[in-house]
């Protein structure tokens, strides 16, 4: 069993103020509370944390008690980590991070007229929830806590769920996933090849990319604020581009997998690509540092997981020069898009090669597994040809 854990955003209609009011009133007592830690040592006991200040939290502050005791919490947790890195603070740490914890039940909780929540103006009850179609998949997973925050002057509940699921059996067919900067994804089932993100995608980032660059120069030369302006909210349209880009790929990986019977989806270790960053070009090298190879690879770890799949990672040295036939590898076999083995002559599209690659080492990965550490250097080549 593995437990799958997502986090629900949820638009709450409270007045802007009271949120505001409330979240800055825990902040003031965890500051107050983390002077109160640092001036005797660090303390990062939860229980001497609270008989140390409880009593003065409560006469100086306006939080419930329950909230006082979230709040002495949070800080004593703050040090605990600070503690177990080995670290020691030069002055109190600074809570300032808009947002507020809150416990179920204690703090929040969800009725039949809508959501209860104390506020510092006391509790809130039948708060109307904004809810789609989309949450009801969650119907049936469990409750966690919540944190209070607010965009763009409206207030939001994330609200965290979990669900225990049931792990496929490791015995079923491997999927390759190899990621790329032509296709976003390619798969391999073994026998079949499927690419994601080519074509139109690839225009419109390019496109962004292209805009950006020409705005940064001019900004380079004169830093005027339209521009400052033009370039926050191309970022901000391109990331949500970007996002939903990943979320609609990653989905159709998990469920190709499914449809082809696949128990198991093995990637690139993205750690390992960084190292092998010289074996790669230009273009490569800049997205491997970009924010969205890693939302991918998240997006599509947290999806498998809910479908009881596995990911793996290999490490992917040498997975686009390697020929996935032959085994043979050499910088030459691949021209850009085009892999043609100087040893074999087996020819496919490089993306194609590298995915059947990534699928061959998952398959040794397992056997090793299951070999107890048998060593077999040879990618496999049984699959049925391209
Ligand atoms: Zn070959």
């Amino acid at each position: 069993m593995t437990e799958v854990i997502r986090t629900l955003q949820i638009r709450l209609e409270i007045p802007l103020d009271v949120a505001q009011r409330t979240i800055r009133e825990f902040l003031d007592v965890c500051n107050y509370v983390s002077e109160v830690s640092f001036f005797k040592g660090c303390i990062s006991n939860n229980i001497r944390l609270h008989r140390l200040t409880y009593a003065e939290v409560r006469a100086r502050f306006k939080l419930s008690s329950q909230m006082s005791c979230n709040a002495i919490r949070h800080v004593a947790s703050s040090y605990a980590t600070l503690r177990t890195q080995k670290k020691t603070p030069q002055k109190p740490l600074v809570f300032k991070r808009f947002a507020l914890p809150l416990q179920l039940v204690y703090d929040f909780s969800y009725q039949a007229k809508g959501l209860s929540l104390w506020t510092i103006e006391g509790r809130l009850k039948g708060i109307p929830l904004k809810i789609g179609k989309y949450f009801d998949q969650y119907k049936d997973w469990e409750l966690g806590g919540a944190t209070l925050y607010i965009k763009r002057n409206k207030v939001y509940l994330a609200q965290s769920v979990s669900k225990k699921m049931a792990e496929m059996p490791n015995t079923g067919n491997i999927l390759g996933v190899d990621k790329g900067v032509n296709y976003i994804a390619t798969l391999t089932d073994g026998s079949h090849f499927r690419f994601f993100g080519g074509g139109q995608t690839k225009q419109v980032r390019r496109a962004y990319t292209k805009r950006r660059a020409s705005l940064q120069t001019k900004k380079a030369k004169r830093r005027t604020r339209s521009v400052e302006k033009v370039l926050q909210r191309l970022s901000g349209r391109e990331s949500r581009f970007q996002k939903h880009t990943n979320h609609v790929v990653s989905k159709r990986i998990v469920q190709f997998a499914i449809v082809k019977g696949c128990t198991q989806i093995t990637t690139e270790n993205l750690e390992g690509i960084r190292e092998r960053a010289n074996e790669l070009g230009k273009t490569m090298r800049k997205m491997i540092n970009h924010w969205a190879f890693y939302q991918l690879q998240f997006f599509l770890e947290y999806k498998a997981a809910s479908a009881g799949m596995r990911v793996e990672r290999i490490d992917p040295r040498h997975t686009s020069r390697a020929c996935s036939h032959c085994g043979y590898c050499d910088q030459a076999n691949r021209k850009k898009h085009d892999f043609s083995c100087k040893a074999c002559g087996y020819r496919l599209h490089s993306d194609a090669n590298a995915a059947r690659n990534i699928r061959q080492r998952g398959i040794l990965a397992r056997q090793a597994l299951c070999q107890d550490g048998a060593q077999v250097n040879r990618p496999l080549s049984s699959d049925a040809s391209a």
